[in-house]
């Protein structure tokens, strides 16, 4: 996973959205984002059902 704000790939995860999705938190520069594979993620969870 690499930070979208300085590249860097010291990312702590920081809990989840409302909506269930990863977030992360960038070490070097504390940017928060989420993990923009999430939903290919769930999508592939619905099938396991
Ligand atoms: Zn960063």
């Amino acid at each position: 996973m690499i930070c979208p704000g300085c590249g860097s790939t010291t990312i702590n995860k920081n809990g989840h959205t409302y909506y269930g999705k990863q977030n992360n938190k960038c070490k070097e520069c504390n940017r928060q984002f989420v993990s923009p594979s999430e939903d290919e993620k769930n999508l592939n969870n619905d099938q396991k059902k």
